[in-house]
């Protein structure tokens, strides 16, 4: 089973300020009304109507927004919007005062990285960039342009390489708290989330899902007789192969202990069996410890709908309790519709038994 590189589930990392944008908005909002008012009402007394204008038209926005967001309501302007009455500020600020206009790039650059995804910000970021810079090219000369230029290009590449490493530890973040650090499968969280999940999907479209409830035979004694280490081992050589075994959107969870449940999405009990019988042979016949063969037990259950997840869980839970009633080393399926399973239900080896 290949892994995806985020949890199911999850969001991969690219619009990483995503879930704090209202908040940031809000801040920006109250940061703008603070900074920027006192230049608009200076702008709009030394008779700057236009360049005061738009400044208030920045304000005006942000404002208008914050005050939605405050009350729980969307905000009624796209944050994009505000690139408009920014850009055409600092075009007249470096008309009207020359290379001081320019320097309200900086800030018009971070609040695009800040309010939108960063695809926008970057194309926003740039498009100010170079309108700013052909402005600037023509009120204040070559010189104080390229060196603008250089400092604004370098001031984008700096952002978009702390918000890389910002989305690169979140991604690692939510690795780490939906997986079990000692093998690598998913956790018990991740479990609820994606058996609710397929439950939401079976409702939805009626797609069938299956678990399989594995935990191995006799555990505590490979931990009494050869010593933790050993077990935690054996835990990790047995989720390696069952992860190589599994199919692509196939998924291992960690339910706790040695206890593990495989999420089959899009099948039917009698194909989960012959997975789970495939499972079983592999584990038992490959050495993870040299000292003693070790072996697992399986329950499988199929979604029913209406079943709550817990029940579900049970019922792969009450056939795995027969398995290690009835031997240990075998395959118990707690639903239905494994009659067509040829071979199974007579390897006395296998002793494929069924439940209810
Ligand atoms: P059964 O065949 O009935 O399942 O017997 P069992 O011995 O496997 O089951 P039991 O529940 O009695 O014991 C489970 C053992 O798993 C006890 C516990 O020490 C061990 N165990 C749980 N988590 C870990 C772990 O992370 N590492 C190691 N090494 N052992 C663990
Ligand atoms: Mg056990
Ligand atoms: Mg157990």
């Amino acid at each position: 089973m290949s892994e995806p590189e985020t949890a199911p589930g999850g969001e991969p990392g690219r619009d990483i300020l995503a879930a704090y944008r209202e908040r940031i908005m809000r801040l920006m909002a109250i940061a703008g009304v603070i900074f920027l008012t006192p230049f608009a009402i200076n702008d709009l007394v030394q008779a700057r109507y236009a360049l005061g204008g738009a400044i208030l038209l920045v304000v005006f926005i942000l404002g208008v927004d914050a005050i939605a967001i405050q009350k729980k309501k969307r905000a009624p302007f796209p944050f994009s919007l505000l690139l408009i009455p920014m850009a055409a500020s600092i075009v007249l600020s470096l008309k009207q005062q020359g290379f001081y206009g320019a320097l309200w790039t900086y800030p018009a650059v971070l609040f695009c990285y800040f309010v939108l995804p960063r695809r926008a910000a970057n194309i926003g970021s740039l498009v100010l960039s170079a309108l700013a810079s052909g402005v600037a090219y023509i009120y204040v000369g070559p010189e104080i342009t390229i060196r603008f230029v250089v400092t604004l290009g370098l001031t984008i590449v700096i952002i978009n390489i702390i918000l890389n490493i910002i989305g690169q530890l979140q991604q690692e973040l939510v690795g780490q708290a939906l997986t079990d650090p000692l093998t690598g499968a998913f956790n018990r969280r991740q479990m609820d989330i994606s058996l609710a999940e397929s439950i939401e999907r079976n409702r939805r479209s009626g797609a069938p899902a299956s678990i399989l409830l594995l935990d191995i035979d006799h555990f505590k004694r490979v931990n009494d007789d050869f010593g933790h280490h050993v077990g935690d081992k054996v835990l990790k050589g047995m989720v390696a192969l069952i992860k190589n075994r599994a199919r692509k959107l196939d998924r291992l969870f960690r339910m706790g202990g040695e206890e593990f449940v495989l999420l089959l999405p899009d099948t039917r009990a009698s194909a989960a069996v012959k997975q789970a019988e495939a499972l079983r042979k592999l584990i038992s016949e490959s050495h993870l410890i040299d000292q003693r063969p070790v072996t697992i037990s399986i329950g499988v259950a199929e979604y029913w709908s209406e079943q709550t997840q817990d029940a579900w869980i049970q019922a792969a839970d009450d056939a795995l309790y027969q398995a290690k009633n009835q031997g240990r080393n075998m395959v118990v399926c707690g639903s239905a519709d494994t009659d067509a399973i040829p071979g199974l239900s007579e390897s006395p080896e296998k002793k494929f038994g069924r439940a209810g």
